[in-house]
């Protein structure tokens, strides 16, 4: 028969504290945490456990006290299971050990939201403001959150006696699991709120004005602070990122800050050069070809691309010039290509065939 006075080392008639008292200083001691692999303090911190359980509650002390034994009243270190060893931990360690505390009552974040917005090329290059409509949960106006009928606040739950966790005993350790019954809420409510159905949020679709600056790319994330989901116990909504996609342009094509344009010209004109109108994010332009110009030519056109984000300067609008070649020609416009091949055409062949004869013998690398 084992002496639960003498194993916490108190006297018969201890008062509650000094038996509380005996037994963190012990539980201390021996716990298995520090005192890792060590058989012996297992056994006495499993002793010790035993005692504590049966003189901590008066009515397993009286019974204990009268018949010298607490057989036939759950003492044993087997019978620390459901929530009484948790709790005489939690009770008697608070935060000693690192045991989770009663985590429903911690300020939690909201969700951060994310909402694609698309916009066009232009709005890329000057900005713009949109409003965007943003479905998202909200705090219950009804009930504040609550989920209870105004003036009906929710009970606190049987099972877990509101700390939304019961602990069990898993091999030597107590490990902790969130509450079935109240879902790690710690109360239960008997008269759900008719606005939210109990759930303390209502889905809303709220406008929110998006001002977007000049220079964003696709994939830029806006980042509007607080307008996410709202966060638990008074903890901070969260964020919503708005993450911006571009429109295919029907002219133009963006790389970073610059803007591609492709464009046609005349054989003549690429041989003699010429001025050419070109469309750009603010109107059209007069670009000037070169004589001389070959097919895939880029001219830069400086400043008429995008605005670099948050610094200084444009992108330049790239206009790529290609040589078209008529799909059919007159009569007399073939008399004179056929004249021009006849001057220049046999010389032009000649200098390609070289060209070519060049790169397969290695003369241009
Ligand atoms: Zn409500
Ligand atoms: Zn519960």
């Amino acid at each position: 028969m084992k002496d639960y006075y003498e194993i916490l080392g108190v006297a018969r008639n201890a008062a509650e504290a000094e038996i509380k008292k005996a037994y963190r200083s012990l539980a201390l001691k021996h716990h298995p945490d520090r005192n890792p692999g060590d058989k012996q303090s297992e056994d006495t911190f499993k002793e010790i456990n035993e005692a504590y359980s049966v003189l901590s509650d008066p009515e397993k002390r009286a019974h204990y006290d009268r018949y010298g034994s607490a057989e036939g009243i759950g003492a044993g270190f087997g019978a620390f299971t459901g929530a009484g060893f948790g709790d005489i931990f939690e009770d008697i360690f608070g935060d000693v050990f690192g045991f989770a505390g009663r985590r429903r009552a911690r300020p939690a974040k909201g969700n951060d939201l994310r909402y694609d917005l698309d916009i066009t090329l232009e709005e890329s290059a000057f900005g713009t403001e949109q409003e965007i409509e943003v479905p998202r949960w909200e705090t219950c106006g009804t009930c504040s959150g609550s989920g209870s009928k105004p003036g009906k606040g929710p009970v606190t739950c049987s099972h877990c006696r509101g700390t939304g966790h019961v602990r069990f005993q898993q091999g030597f350790f107590s490990v902790s699991k969130t509450c079935g019954s109240c879902q790690g809420t710690g109360t239960i409510i008997t008269d759900p709120c008719s606005a939210c159905k109990g759930n303390g949020r209502v889905k809303t679709v709220r406008t929110i004005q998006v001002k977007v600056p000049p220079g964003v790319d696709a994939g830029s994330r806006l980042r509007m602070s607080g307008e996410g989901e709202p966060g638990a116990n008074g903890g901070p909504p969260g964020d919503l990122y708005i993450v911006i996609d571009i429109r295919k342009h029907p002219l133009f094509v963006r790389k970073g800050n610059d803007i591609y344009y492709e464009t046609v010209v005349t054989f003549p004109q690429a041989v003699l050069g010429a001025e050419i109108e070109v469309p750009t994010l603010d109107g059209a332009t007069t670009l000037k070809i070169l004589p001389a110009t070959q097919s895939g030519k880029a001219f830069h056109i400086r400043g008429k691309g995008i605005p670099r984000l948050g610094g200084r300067g444009k992108g330049d609008e790239i206009v790529i010039v290609h040589i078209e070649v008529p799909k059919s020609v007159t009569a007399r416009q073939r008399e004179i290509l056929e004249e021009f091949a006849r001057i220049a055409g046999e010389k032009a062949s000649r200098t390609f065939t070289e060209k070519i004869k060049d790169i397969f013998s290695g003369a241009e690398n």
